[in-house]
């Protein structure tokens, strides 16, 4: 879940907890997005400066909310060439996880920015979708994170290839298991024009018979988002095979029966 330090997020981390206790939940996570090595680099993220405030709210609402497990964590942009920042990072607080996302598909262009949507008016889907893999692929090789975000967040405005990708996905799931890399089951893809949880059906599939772990995310901005559509989330993981999701302390994994 995000907080307003991304400067896109509404509500702050105690009253994000307060709407999970409402809902009955026993544990939630903050993952907002990481400040980049440099401030400019977007206008969608936290400031270098943020982090430890960041850290200070998440620990005002576990003060506030003692019966609720909550994780600190961070969803970091993987981008390659900021390794030594991402392991700086990572190396500030006790995470409980870090999770790798990707939607820089290169220096400049973050896919699921709708006001960089005519980017990809200019491009062949299939081009965009195999380098989006190739990052996604490359961020589970590189060991910085646990679990991996809304992997087919390329889908989100519509733009699917004609091409088959399931040659694109396979190589990322066989990553995935081979690294021991968790992905999330994001319903942040059905509040998306593209309708659908993050990543699909099919790549769920091939993740579960692959024996990738799973976690659920509702990738909350807002408080009226936490836990939205976990009951769909759960039928999902369910009609693709799995029994156990996963969760982490301190970056060890732990599974849970469903
Ligand atoms: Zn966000
Ligand atoms: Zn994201």
């Amino acid at each position: 879940m995000h907080t307003p330090l991304c400067r896109h997020a509404v509500g702050e981390p105690t009253e994000l907890a307060a709407q999970a206790v409402r809902l009955g939940f026993s544990e939630i996570g903050f993952s907002d997005h990481n400040p980049m090595s440099r401030d400019d680099w977007d206008d969608w993220r936290m400031f270098r400066a943020d982090l430890d405030t960041y850290v200070a709210k998440v620990e005002q609402a576990r003060r506030d909310h003692p019966n609720l497990i909550i994780r600190l964590a961070l969803e970091v942009d993987y981008i390659p060439g900021q390794e030594a920042w991402i392991r700086e990072l990572a190396a500030r607080h006790p995470w409980d996880y870090l999770i790798g996302a990707v939607h820089y598909v290169s220096d400049s262009w973050d896919l699921d920015n709708p006001t960089r949507i005519s980017e990809w008016k200019k491009r062949d889907p299939f081009e965009v979708w195999t380098a989006y893999f190739d990052r996604l692929t490359m961020a589970v090789e590189s060991g910085l994170f646990e679990i991996i975000a809304h992997a087919d967040l390329c889908k989100k405005f519509c733009y699917y290839p004609k091409d088959d990708c399931t040659p694109l996905f396979a190589k990322f799931i066989s990553a995935a298991k081979k690294h021991d890399v968790a992905m999330e089951l994001n319903t942040a893809g059905l509040r998306k024009d593209c309708k659908e949880i993050y990543p699909s059906p099919q790549l769920v599939g091939m993740a579960a018979a692959a024996g990738v772990p799973i976690t659920f995310a509702s990738d909350a901005h807002a408080p009226g988002e936490v836990g939205a559509n976990f009951t769909e989330a759960i039928a999902l993981a369910r009609s693709a095979g799995y029994t156990e999701w996963c969760r982490f302390t301190g970056r060890k994994r732990e599974m849970v029966k469903l």
